[in-house]
């Protein structure tokens, strides 16, 4: 999946705002211990626990049994020997515990102990920061909907019951929005048992049987459902026994609703003639199969899934595989559209849509059917992506050596998306804004992104879908890797963007800002509700992944890294894998090389944030020191947080590579896996840079004379004969800052770097680096003129080479460079610069002359900024009817930059109008008007007023919650505004903002240590450097 905030919106946000990028919420930092029985209850304790159950186990042939029959035979046994006061007594029992007595009549329900702690998927396993699961002990006995005990207490499905496949049928009507439905699940089992659980959530189970393939009926004697756990629990009179298949039917119906999971509603108008048009559609990732249709929905319980769907004639139906026949179904013109079964995969990678789009196919080279399937007024919009995917998919089969197992790939833009997109496997969803390219209305971002998440997706058919992680906590797996894969994709395709360069600003440098803070997590996150597992889709699996990933590949090469990932990917082919048999193939893969991966990564993965390395130099000796690197401020209250242990203390093992000014190609590697360690080194050298293009996830520092060597390198050097390469020049400026702002760092040394700026930079990537930390202090020094000057004065160069021309035929990373450094002439005040832009927009607004597709977002931003209600209106009006997502999107974006509060209010307000703003933008509304500094603190009080409704419309495990916290708090700079925040959040649910509010918090703790101590020692630097006898 692509998370909805997509880089782009990231480094608006951080280029805007200064903030820090931490929208996303991680794994709860406060793990609680595990004591919660893995199974049935136990009539001693409902959570006392496995080694009960397995105390009692008998040996006799019922003993694999999983009985609820057995207890009543032998309870009644027990009865006959009992006087009538007992028999009593225990009836009363009965009556109150239906199933507890398991345990008590010897009939021992072994799976609670086989398949509790010790099976395979089932493992408790303490976290990976040592401080146990998160699994959380529920206080309250667990309730079925009857107010019956739940039988089962595990939130995870048996391990005896085996789906292998399913029959689905499903007849939604579209006026009405009902679904009725019904699916056929092949199961075995692994041991006897008389009932099975299985996910059910929100529908209406109207019948259920159970049938052995000899056709022989196992009645169904009880059900009971448990709303907490989204579990079903089906009792037979009689065993299901191994070796030995069954098919469970169950009939269900719901009333679909528009949301942004699950099988939902979607609409969107048509801008040519006013009528809005409705679609079905799913999101199932992670845990939402299981509220279109009762199933076992864990990854690993991979199954085949046919499909028949009845629905009108002038819609289509569209599945995972090839539609296989359309027939009449009944005598009111309805259709039936019937699809072949699918090759074996999980359930959260299942999708159909009823729509009436269009449709638009190419071939691959090898014959596969690709199609973009669009509203027909989008319709021309959907090339590029296609284009995009038939190329990259060829690619993807070359790399991995794999070929893409379907015959068919349907690409399909839903109007309403709560993510950026999702891999189901055939039938890949997208957001309409990453998805559709106009080539003359999009600016080059649009395509960048729209490529990305191309290939992001078509990574996930081998990583994800093909072979899948083993359960949520190996997250990372998936997206990880996906997200470092899109930039091999897309770097085929239009090699000159230099993704792989680009890489250091949208992904590593993003990744150390989430990972430096106390209240980040381990990649590999202990998960297990739903709640939990949402929260892990979040920058750390996604990013710091991606960037582990690119060191291991700098230092194993691309070749062993290719042959790893092909051989991983052929073992574990529509199975499920762990971490560690990646690391495994790897190891093989590298044999040759003596790298002893899984040793290596171990240390990254499975212990949170990332080191430091101090390096002095002591005669010819390079000393090397290495100790976690935190950004933030540590809490005193909270110093021995037991959240914070590590498994490895924090220590790492380290690639550390060198270049110097006597081999500036020649790169040196040295593994560091010591707390201290010294190389020797020859002392004439006049400089040296460590973490060479930033391959290796962490900080450098060096003594104050390296740092004065390195900024004279720069600053002796033009732009085009730089020693240092693009990404060296990005990483010297983003550790020099980070270390900055917490004062390691001394501001002269840190100012000074950045001057070189001025007359010496010319690539985008150092200078994206740049206005992001600009940004972050622009957001602490609460737009300081002095700063702004500084900063105009460093672009001023180049705004006067390059001006206000967006030519196409320039490259790629010009134009985005162009486009960047305009938007901060305007945020920093350059007077110029805000005259030409609003002549643009007013000569939009009266005449309608175009505006260049990359000028439109500092155009539409200034002409809001700096004008009323009639600029103001002009961009609502357009945003209402226009029917290109990027435009609509620049267009929303921008309005929340005017200076009137009654404009600002109104917006705020309309973001909660699904009819104005689809709920899956309300977010950036907020994000937008908290960029504002006039919108500050209004966004704070709306947030704070229309929290319940947030929790209402984005349910609690929503992307959508820790975005808002983020963007809400981020900002705030005193004592009172933490209290504030403080006391707000401690009040309400949270939900999976949990992670982001603690992180608010951590962050505002350290924008206080600035003001406090760091802030004057800047304003001086500024004084100096600004004044008029001062030369930038
Ligand atoms: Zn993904």
């Amino acid at each position: 999946m692509t998370i909805p905030m997509t880089e782009l919106e990231i480094d608006d946000v951080a280029f805007l705002t200064g903030a820090d990028g931490n929208g996303h919420d991680g794994s709860d930092g406060k793990h609680q211990s595990s004591t919660s029985c893995a199974g049935l209850i136990c009539p001693n304790s409902s959570a006392k626990s496995r080694h009960h159950h397995r105390h009692h186990r008998h040996s006799d042939g019922q003993s694999g049994a999983h009985s609820v029959l057995n207890w009543r035979k032998s309870n009644v046994l027990t009865m006959g020997l009992c006087s009538l006061l007992v028999i009593t007594i225990i009836a009363l029992i009965i009556a109150f515990f239906p199933f507890h007595n398991q345990c008590f009549t010897g009939h021992t329900l072994s799976h609670t102990g086989s398949y509790g702690p010790d099976a395979d998927h089932r493992q408790h396993k303490p976290d990976s920061s040592g401080t146990g699961s998160r699994h959380q002990l529920s206080q309250s006995p667990l309730l079925s909907t009857t107010g019956e005990l739940f039988p089962w207490t595990d939130i995870r499905l048996p391990a005896f019951v085996v789906p292998f496949s399913y029959e689905l049928s499903m007849k939604p009507n579209m006026t009405t929005f009902y679904n009725t439905g019904s699916v056929s699940i092949w199961l075995t089992v692994t041991e006897r048992t008389d009932f099975v659980v299985i996910h059910t959530k929100k529908l209406n189970i109207t019948d259920i049987t159970m049938t052995s393939a000899d056709d022989m009926d196992v009645p169904v004697i009880r059900r009971l459902e448990c709303t907490q756990h989204e579990q079903l629990f089906i009792g037979f009179d009689g065993l299901l026994v191994p070796n030995r298949n069954y098919s469970l039917r169950l009939t269900f119906e719901r009333q679909l609703e528009e949301q942004l999971e699950g099988f939902y509603v979607s609409s969107y108008v048509d801008t040519r003639t006013g009528v809005r048009k409705y679609l079905l559609t799913t999101h199932f990732e992670p845990t939402s199969a299981r509220s279109a249709f009762p199933c076992f929905d864990e990854p690993a319980l991979k199954a085949s899934f046919s499909m028949k769907l009845v629905h009108e004639r002038d819609f289509e139906a569209f599945f995972n595989s090839e539609r296989v026949d359309r027939v009449p179904y009944n005598k009111e013109g309805l259709i039936m559209s019937v699809f072949e079964p699918t090759v074996p995969m999980s359930t959260y990678l299942v999708a159909f849509i009823v729509c009436d789009f269009n449709i638009h196919a190419k071939q691959t080279r090898e014959g596969i059917n690709i199609r973009a399937i669009v509203p027909d007024e989008q319709d021309s919009q959907s090339n590029y992506a296609l284009n995009s995917a038939a190329s990259i998919l060829s690619y993807y089969q070359e790399f991995f050596n794999i070929t893409y197992p379907l015959s068919k790939l349907d690409l399909v833009a839903v109007p309403d998306f709560g993510g950026g997109a999702m891999e189901n496997w055939g039938l890949i969803t997208f957001r309409t804004s990453v998805f559709l390219y106009n080539d003359n209305e999009s600016n080059s971002e649009t395509q960048e992104q729209v490529a990305i998440v191309v290939a992001h997706e078509l990574a996930h058919m081998w990583f994800g879908n093909l072979v899948t992680m083993n359960w949520w906590d190996d997250l990372w797996l998936n997206e990880g890797f996906a997200s470092y894969i899109e930039n091999l994709g897309v770097n085929y395709i239009h090699p000159e963007w230099k993704m792989m360069e680009q890489f250091v600003v949208t992904t590593t440098q993003y990744a150390m800002a989430m990972d430096s803070l106390q209240t980040s997590h381990p990649i590999r996150a202990d998960v297990k509700n739903p709640t939990e597992i949402e929260a892990i889709f979040d920058m750390i699996s996604y990013k710091k992944g991606a960037s582990l990933i690119r060191m291991l590949d700098n230092f194993l090469g691309i070749d062993n890294l290719r042959i790893g990932l092909s051989a991983f990917l052929h073992k574990y082919q529509y199975k499920t894998a762990k971490t560690s048999d990646l690391w495994h193939s790897f190891s093989d893969a590298s044999r040759i090389h003596g790298i002893n991966v899984s040793a290596i990564m171990d240390t990254w993965v499975n212990q949170k944030g990332f080191p430091v390395i101090t390096v002095r130099r002591i005669g010819n000796q390079l000393m090397l020191n290495q100790r976690r690197f935190l950004s933030s401020i540590p809490d005193s209250d909270n110093i021995d947080d037991p959240s914070d242990i590590s498994p490895f203390g924090y220590k790492w093992i380290i690639p550390v590579t060198i270049i110097t000014d006597r081999s500036p190609r020649e790169s040196r590697l040295v593994w560091f896996n010591t707390s201290e360690m010294s190389i020797p080194f020859d002392a004439q050298h006049q400089w040296f840079k460590v973490n060479v293009n930033q391959s290796g996830f962490y900080r450098v520092n060096y003594e104050s004379d390296q740092w004065l060597a390195l900024t004279d390198l720069l600053n002796n050097h033009n732009y085009n004969r730089h020693v240092l390469s693009a990404i060296d020049r990005s990483n010297l400026l983003d550790d020099a800052f980070s270390f900055m702002r917490i004062g390691i760092l001394d501001v002269n040394l840190t100012m000074s770097l950045s001057l070189y700026l001025r007359n010496g930079e010319r690539d985008y990537i150092p200078w994206e680096t740049a206005l992001y930390h600009f940004g972050i202090m622009d957001m602490l020094m609460e737009q300081n003129p002095s700063l702004h000057r500084y900063i105009c004065g460093l672009i001023e160069p180049l705004i006067t080479i390059w001006g206000w021309k967006d030519q196409t035929t320039d490259p790629m990373l010009l134009r985005k460079l162009r486009a960047l450094l305009l938007r901060a002439a305007v945020t920093y005040g350059d007077k110029q610069s805000i005259q030409v832009a609003n002549r643009y927009f007013q000569s939009w607004m009266i005449n309608g002359t175009k505006i260049p597709a990359n000028l439109r977002e500092v155009v539409y931003t200034t002409g809001v900024q700096y004008g009323d209600q009639r600029e103001w209106m002009h961009c609502w009006h357009r945003y209402m009817n226009t029917s290109i997502p990027s435009e609509k999107k620049l267009l929303l974006l921008s309005m929340g930059a005017t200076r009137n509060s009654w404009l600002l209010a109104r917006y705020l307000n309309s973001s909660l109008d699904k009819n104005r703003v689809r709920p899956q933008d309300t977010v950036h509304v907020i994000q937008t008007v908290a960029r504002n500094p006039m919108g500050r603190d209004m966004v704070w009080r709306f947030v704070r007023e229309n929290w319940h409704q947030f929790i209402r419309m984005f349910g609690e495990g929503s992307f959508s919650l820790d975005m808002i916290i983020t963007e809400t708090t981020w900002h705030f700079l005193t004592r009172f505004e933490l209290k504030q925040v403080q006391q707000f959040f401690e009040s309400v649910t949270v939900g999976s903002g949990a992670q982001a509010y603690r992180q608010g918090i951590e962050k505002i703790r350290t924008n206080i240590y600035w003001k406090d101590h760091l802030e004057h020692l800047v304003i001086n630097w500024l004084a100096k450097h600004t004044g008029d006898d001062v030369v930038l």
